[in-house]
């Protein structure tokens, strides 16, 4: 064999241990780390089967549904999103899309390849979609897909009066699909009570267990316009009567659809068993009470944030301007450098505009929000300080 053996392997695996204070993702507890370290289980074998059936019933309550069709697809967040427009989108369907921040976009990005005919509606830069907007461009339009992202991590939006959206939806005959993947269990969610058709969210985010499978639950509403599809869903991979059949969710025998990692189903469940015990209205309330004291900080220590209306601030990630004369890269190095701490700057219309500060899970916490205001406001004025040196010489 003429390729030898890489150096770089000879090496012991290095892994330094980071707070990670960015959009995602967040920590996990000691009790989803312990569980990673668990035997690998057949895809099929009934110890994993159990496994699958109590992550089912945790992410019910998680998205306060009675779905059947609630499972999880093997792939990050854009997983989530593929498996959402994929099973409900047909060629020249029209699907209206509200961004507020990058989101919106991703997924009309990948709503194009499914052949879907895109149009958007637009919020006021910084601010969430107001229901009389919604209105004029469901009228306008006329779609058979509405999506919309709770909470964009890009800007910090919190979409607000996603209930209304549901009925508006229902008025229209048009499927709302909702991203969740960095709102759910930081703020309130009800997927039924808000008449929400698809929604999926983030493993690593709030949830705090390990990226790489994504909850995601239909309604029936949603199913029946799969079963009446024309066409054949475009990505086996994604099908969700296929996935959702091996998720035993339509009382037929399971089948092999895919080989699930067994490894991040023991993280989800613990991470799901976590948040049944401490209570999902606890956990939310704890996340607020965390981004109101975050917010208080900043004001303390002379800076902004960036969403100006208190109604429209996603508790989870939380975006600040970057005051003139600060290198968002320089603080965002000294806070890693100095105490492996993850602060982020801006993605999208937000890039080079923001810092954003990720309170999720384990990192929602009043002391890691003191530690986080501490550290910003040293690493801002010590950055700031060196500026001043340099102009100096
Ligand atoms: C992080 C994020 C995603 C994408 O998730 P990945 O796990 O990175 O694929 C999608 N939507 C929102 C709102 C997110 O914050």
């Amino acid at each position: 064999m003429e390729v030898p053996p890489p150096k770089s392997l000879q090496q012991p695996l290095y892994v330094p241990n980071k707070t990670l204070m960015g959009p995602g993702p967040s920590n996990y507890s000691q009790r989803v780390l312990d569980a990673l370290s668990n035997p690998v289980l057949g895809h099929l074998h009934p110890e994993c089967l159990q496994i699958m059936d109590e992550i089912k019933a945790g992410l019910k309550y998680a998205f306060q549904t009675t779905n059947e069709a609630t499972m999880c697809v093997s792939g990050s967040g854009h997983a989530g999103m593929e498996m959402a427009l994929c099973n409900l989108i047909e060629d020249g369907d029209v699907v209206l899309l509200g961004p507020t921040g990058v989101w919106g976009h991703r997924a009309a990005e990948m709503a194009r390849r499914y052949g879907a005919d895109i149009r958007y509606v637009e919020a006021r830069f910084g601010r969430s979609l107001k229901m009389d907007d919604l209105e004029f461009a469901f009228e306008g339009h006329n779609p058979q897909i509405f999506f919309i992202a709770q909470g964009d991590s890009s800007t910090g939006i919190l979409q607000t009066h996603i209930k209304e959206i549901g009925e508006l939806c229902r008025k229209f005959d048009c499927l709302l699909i909702v991203d969740t993947v960095a709102s759910l269990g930081g703020t309130e969610f009800l997927m039924d009570a808000w008449k929400v058709d698809v929604a999926y969210t983030g493993s690593q985010k709030v949830l705090g267990a390990p990226p790489g499978i994504t909850p995601i639950s239909f309604n029936q509403r949603a199913i029946q316009h799969v079963l009446k599809r024309k066409s054949k869903v475009k990505v086996y991979y994604f099908d969700v009567m296929l996935i959702g059949q091996y998720w035993n969710c339509f009382n037929k025998p399971r089948i092999y659809h895919h080989t699930v990692s067994s490894t991040l189903l023991y993280g989800l469940r613990e991470a799901l068993a976590q948040l049944c015990a401490i209570g999902l209205e606890n956990v939310i309330h704890r996340h607020q009470e965390c981004a109101w004291r975050l917010q208080d900080g900043i004001e303390e220590i002379g800076l902004e944030m960036f969403v100006s209306d208190e109604n429209d601030r996603l508790p989870t990630v939380n975006t600040i301007k970057v005051p003139p004369g600060v290198d968002w890269r320089k603080v965002a190095e000294y806070a890693m450098r100095k105490y492996n701490l993850e602060i982020s700057g801006g993605l999208g219309p937000t890039v080079e505009q923001v810092f954003r500060i990720g309170l999720m899970g384990e990192n929602a916490t009043i002391e890691k929000v003191d530690l986080v205001l501490n550290i910003l406001k040293e690493a801002i004025q010590s950055t700031q300080l060196n500026k001043n040196d340099k102009s100096k010489i």
